[in-house]
């Protein structure tokens, strides 16, 4: 992606802030206003990313702003979640925390101002009769009350707030263009009656202003600079540009659009979440494998890998599609870094050492961080009875195996080299247990000959080993693109998206794991303990993010 793609806003805000622009010298300002009707989702991070990330790359200021301007939808449950996911991403908003509701009483000045300059009138179409008389690219729209006299305008619309009128009796629309080829100008209702109670402002209102007028209004007001949004709001800029420029207030915002985020294989639509939720398809909003913040951080990502991931997806003007699986690479990347390495068998079996003594204990030091060497080593135990994988023993070898097979020679992770010399089976012909003899001049996993062992396996001692429960998640819809418009996401469902595995044995360090901490199984993949289910004495891990890297980057 070109550079000047990726900065496109920050050019146009240079040349703002710039000599001779129309912000010259003044503080940039911008905002993020979600809708308080679901929790923020990876789409929104994209967003937020570059509303606050703007902000304090030209050491401005950003407000949170909830956009509560429709009563029917919103819940003040979802504030507080909002403003959570927000925090743990790592912004903030400082003082400057809103309500779109604050504003009904100025919104309402500014729209009797509309009036009395001749540019709003209270129409009395239906809506059938509104979508009726809305023309097409060759008619014009129709109102016929278009020319109503300005004190009739000012008397209908004080008793519509009165509460006069019932739903859907009038609007007050704004007096634009009615030939306009862009249809968002024919005549924009502006309010609307809504006899409904709000769970901000309660029963004080019944008319509800509609986000195209109430929005300019609200950044004005505040006195923002960018008004940064997704790029379906490009055909409202003019309508978004009219209201600003004809109410009274100071400030002229700008409205700048970027391109929504698309990913593969998942929904982006709080409305299409929540659909999954209340159909019981997920274990909550923040199930693991939600694309919500609260599902992403319950799963393990950090708040640093998904910084990194809406960052490196640039800021384009074009829509597109982002592959699931680079918001996985992020991920992959910052654990690689960051994550403790630790042994945790997922699907165990018996390894016996015939040749160890039954009463010794040996403590190996294992390093914690190959790629953090300050993080030291921490002791594991060894002793005659050690779990290892189940796919790590193959009785009649295919070839290049280089595990345990009987005859073969094996390196077990930080302790010693070990010969197979066969296995027991159970009555139901499954490997019960596995027997092997141990190389003592093998210490540290060198044998002291220098001759060459090819694989080295994990592995958990028994004596000390807890049990865990392991949750192992894969795409939540198979299908690439189940957000398309001719599909019934509901349908799609990957029904093998969550394996449970009970009876995995990690290693002793793990005891008292909290969520949030993130460890490599070794040769397994990222895990994290589960902030539901997970307690001290009863561990479930969350597969963050496995080991193997799909992903692809371009050139
Ligand atoms: P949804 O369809 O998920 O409800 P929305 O646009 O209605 O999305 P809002 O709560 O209004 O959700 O969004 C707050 C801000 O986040 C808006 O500025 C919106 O443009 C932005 N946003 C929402 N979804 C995305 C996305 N997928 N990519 C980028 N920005 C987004
Ligand atoms: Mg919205």
């Amino acid at each position: 992606m070109a550079e000047e793609a990726k900065n496109f806003i920050h050019a146009f805000i240079e040349e703002d802030i710039g000599p001779g622009g129309a912000f010259e010298g003044m503080q940039v300002h911008t905002r993020f206003p979600p809708e308080p009707n679901g929790y923020l989702h990876i789409g929104h991070c994209k967003a937020l990313v570059i509303d606050f990330g703007t902000a304090e790359k030209y050491g401005g200021l950003c407000n949170l702003r909830m956009d509560d301007t429709n009563p029917v939808r919103e819940d003040e449950e979802y504030v507080d979640a909002i403003k959570e996911d927000i925090h743990w991403l790592g912004f903030d908003w400082g003082d400057r925390f809103y309500y779109a509701s604050d504003y009904f009483e100025q919104t309402y000045e500014y729209a009797l101002e509309l009036i009395g300059k001749g540019l709003a009138y209270v129409c009395e179409l239906k809506p059938e009769q509104m979508r009726e008389y809305r023309g097409d690219l060759t008619t014009s729209a129709r109102s016929p009350w278009r020319d109503r006299p300005i004190e009739e305008n000012f008397d209908l619309f004080r008793r519509m707030r009165a509460g006069e009128f019932p739903d859907g009796a009038m609007t007050l629309r704004a007096k634009i263009d009615l030939s306009s080829g862009n249809f968002n100008m024919r005549d924009p209702v502006l309010y609307r009656i809504i006899h409904r109670s709000h769970h901000h402002t309660g029963d004080k209102w019944c008319i509800y202003p509609m986000y195209d007028f109430a929005h300019p209004i609200q950044d004005a007001i505040e006195g923002v600079t960018h008004s940064l949004c997704s790029l379906e709001y490009e055909s409202h800029r003019p309508l978004y540009n009219w209201v600003r420029d004809n109410i009274s207030c100071k400030n002229k915002p700008r409205q700048i659009e970027f391109a929504r985020l698309n990913m593969t294989n998942t929904v982006l639509s709080k409305r299409k979440l929540r659909l999954l939720v209340e159909n019981g398809l997920v274990d909550g909003w923040d199930d693991p494998r939600m694309p919500t913040l609260c599902g992403l951080r319950r799963r393990g990502y950090t708040p640093a890998s998904i910084r990194d991931f809406c960052e490196r997806i640039g800021v384009a003007k074009s829509s597109s599609v982002v592959d699931y699986s680079f918001l996985e690479h992020c991920l992959r990347e910052d654990m690689n870094m960051n994550a403790s390495r630790v042994m945790a068998v997922l699907r165990p079996v018996k390894l016996v050492i015939t040749n160890y003594p039954d009463d010794k204990t040996e403590v190996f030091d294992i390093e914690n961080n190959p790629n953090r060497p300050e993080e030291g080593t921490r002791p594991v135990t060894f002793s005659r009875e050690l779990w290892v994988e189940r796919e790590d023993f193959m009785e009649i070898p295919v070839s290049k195996y280089f595990r345990l097979y009987p005859g073969g020679e094996v390196r077990l992770k930080g302790a010693y080299v070990i010969r197979c010399t066969g296995c027991e089976k159970a009555p139901d012909g499954t490997v019960a247990a596995i027997y092997a003899e141990y190389d003592p001049d093998s210490r540290g996993g060198n044998p002291s000959d220098g001759r060459k062992i090819r694989g080295t396996i994990h592995w958990v001692d028994s004596r000390t080993a807890l049990d865990a429960q392991v949750r192992l998640y894969s795409e939540l819809f198979t299908d690439p693109d189940p957000d398309s418009a001719d599909k019934d996401f509901l349908t799609l469902i990957n029904p093998s998206s969550l394996e449970i595995l009970d009876g995995c044995k990690v290693e002793a360090s793990l005891r008292g794991a909290l969520p949030g901490q993130s460890f490599q199984f070794l040769r397994q993949g990222y895990f994290t303990p589960d902030s539901k289910f997970s307690t001290p004495d009863n561990l479930v891990f969350n597969r963050s993010v496995s080991l193997k890297d799909s992903f692809k980057l371009p050139g």
